[in-house]
């Protein structure tokens, strides 16, 4: 079984974002990036699928701009087979990665989609669940354990008040929560066997997929200062304040 996992290289999640100067959005000018956090799970998984000999090949690929090669290099160094780049220097709306994606997937022929369940620059929280409407497949998201046996994937989601299972026949698309896993660090050796592994480039043109957005950014403004908080000697003075609050 093939497994097709799609990775987005955006702002790192230890960076503070900053609005642009125009308020059109994040503000990107040397800022570190990397593989978006879901992704890197998404990867761990496709591998330990590979491990296990369910999966017999991790496909990586990423759209965007040439530096989207860099997570694609990380994700080979985790042990990923082979990356797919498809360039496009703009930023694209989830409905037109899915297009791609569903494209590459059926190219491909793969049997599962591992994605993230968002990415944390624009968290849509959508690729996923559009690119398995796109394919007519089955989805199961937020996974947080995933087990595939007899063509059919077993996914446990965290909803709330307790745990939900679902079973989803392949091929399918399932995206990752944060305690499926914790993603291997990729070790020297194999960030310099990575650098021999293949990448194929392709042009984002090529599908015939509209770029043209469909949602248009209003304003982006930066979250209001909390006021600083203030330090009781005692839980009575502490119910003290908050009556006078109002807030008991
Ligand atoms: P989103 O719907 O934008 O929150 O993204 C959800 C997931 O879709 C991500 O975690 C990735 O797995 C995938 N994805 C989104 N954008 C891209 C992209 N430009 N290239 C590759 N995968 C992407």
């Amino acid at each position: 079984m093939k497994v097709l996992v799609p990775i987005k290289r955006v702002i790192d999640y230890n960076v503070k974002p900053r609005v642009s100067p125009d308020g059109s959005g994040v503000d990107l000018a040397n800022v570190k990036m990397s593989m978006n956090p879901f992704d890197e799970i998404a990867v761990e998984e496709a591998i330990r699928l590979r491990e296990q000999g369910v999966a017999h090949e991790v496909v990586v690929v990423s759209i965007g701009e040439a530096k989207a090669a860099e997570v694609i290099r990380t994700a080979l160094a985790m042990g990923a087979d082979r990356g797919i780049l498809v360039r496009h220097d703009a930023p694209l709306e989830p409905l037109a990665i899915a297009k791609v994606l569903a494209r590459l997937a059926q190219e491909e022929e793969v049997r599962l989609v591992i994605a993230g369940k968002q990415a944390i620059d624009d968290d849509m929280s959508a690729t996923g669940q559009m690119l398995a409407a796109r394919l007519g497949w089955g989805q199961a998201c937020f996974a947080s354990e995933l087990r595939i046996a007899d063509g059919v994937a077993q996914v446990t989601r965290e909803v709330d008040g307790g745990l939900q299972v679902l079973s989803v026949p392949l091929p399918a698309v399932v995206t990752t929560d944060l305690r499926l896993n914790a993603p291997r660090y990729a070790s020297l050796p194999n960030i310099m066997k990575a650098k021999k592994k293949p990448l194929a480039e392709r042009d984002f043109a090529t599908f015939g997929v509209p770029a043209d957005p469909r949602l248009q950014v209003l304003a982006t403004d930066e979250p209001a200062a909390r006021a600083a908080g203030r330090k009781v000697g005692s839980v009575a003075e502490l119910l003290e304040k908050l009556k006078e609050g109002g807030l008991v």
